[in-house]
């Protein structure tokens, strides 16, 4: 085990990523003391039971007193509010950080209420699961998964280099990019698929000839993968769409275009173009086995991997 790299860390928010981040880091001996705090007392209570925590504490001004990490893990809409209760009481040279699935929207939230003297790298681990709550994280989460830097023009690439050895550290591949790159490519890597996925089970669900029952019973393979997917957490999901309208609405816009040139190729019989279509998407997925981001069993591999 190496010698921490920060003092304190701050975690607001311990749902799955913020509990994660913290078993994680207690894994790694990445930081010196943990310190965390929920809005709930329901939460805050289970953290404590769970032991996954140095200290647990009430407020979100108390968590970030002293701390030289801070990282914010609750649902994108309201990062926001969050940056505006601990501004007044960051410590200077403090990094200050977020784990949001999108990132300008974060950037605009929670910028204007970060004093000059604190860091700003927001970041994104693209790391997730369908399950929520402080019992559903794990400190293996991050390992072999991407985690996404967007920090803002002009700052100050040693804490850039700081919060990349941290995530390294927690078993992450570290990339960085602009905030508006890194929502266009989760546009069409994840919260598209997402969408789609709550959209079919909202369909199938729908569709009055089709039991609900029958929909349980016959749920095997691609059906089966949506129904996880579209497990996922209705108020983060809803915070991901609402924040990230125009790249997912462009990206929408291209796939009903070629959703309708499937729709003519089948009308038509066209069985070449389908034929085609599909053998270039099965060397996509060999791609993504190949690059270690999955594996070749069936149900992902990892039965909760979901990487949002
Ligand atoms: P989660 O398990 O549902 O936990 C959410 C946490 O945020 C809880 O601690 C909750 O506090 C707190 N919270 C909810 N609404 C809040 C509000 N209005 N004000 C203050 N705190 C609030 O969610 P999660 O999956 O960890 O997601 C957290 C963040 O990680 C989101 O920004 C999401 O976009 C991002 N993310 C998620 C995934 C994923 O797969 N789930 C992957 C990568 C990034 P209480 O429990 O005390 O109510």
């Amino acid at each position: 085990m190496t010698a921490p790299l920060f003092d304190k860390i701050a975690i607001i928010g311990l749902g799955l990523i913020g509990s994660s981040i913290a078993r994680a880091v207690r894994a790694q001996g990445a930081v010196g003391t943990i310190v965390a705090s929920s809005r709930s007392p329901d939460t805050r209570k289970r953290v404590t039971e769970l032991g996954i925590a140095d200290e647990v504490v009430a407020t979100n001004a108390e968590a970030v007193e002293g701390a030289d990490l801070v990282i914010v893990c609750v649902p994108v809409g309201a990062c926001g509010a969050v940056a505006n209760e601990i501004g007044a009481h960051l410590t200077a040279g403090a990094i200050v950080s977020d784990v949001g699935s999108v990132k300008a929207a974060i950037v605009r939230d929670m910028g204007q209420y970060l004093p000059d003297s604190v860091h700003f790298v927001p970041a994104h681990p693209v790391a997730g699961t369908e399950h929520s709550g402080p019992d559903a994280g794990f400190a293996e989460l991050f390992e072999n998964r991407w985690c996404i830097l967007t920090p803002p023009e002009g700052t100050d690439p040693k804490a850039v280099e700081k919060l990349t050895a941290f995530w390294r550290l927690l078993g992450a591949n570290v990339e960085t990019m602009t905030p508006e790159h890194h929502d266009i490519v989760l546009a069409i890597t994840s919260h598209i698929p997402h969408l789609i996925a709550f959209n079919i089970v909202g369909t199938a669900a729908d569709i009055e000839d089709v039991t609900q029952s029958e929909v349980i019973k016959f749920s095997a393979g691609g059906f089966r993968d949506f129904t996880r997917i579209a497990a996922s957490d209705p108020v983060m999901w809803r915070d991901v769409f609402l924040n990230n309208k125009e790249a997912v609405l462009e990206v929408l816009g291209r796939f009903s275009e070629d959703l309708a040139a499937l729709q003519r190729m089948i009308r038509w019989d066209d069985g070449k173009a389908l034929e085609e279509l599909f053998d270039r998407t099965r060397g996509i997925r060999r791609g993504i086995i190949d690059a270690g981001q999955d594996t070749s069993d069936a149900d992902f591999g990892r039965s909760h991997s979901n990487e949002d």
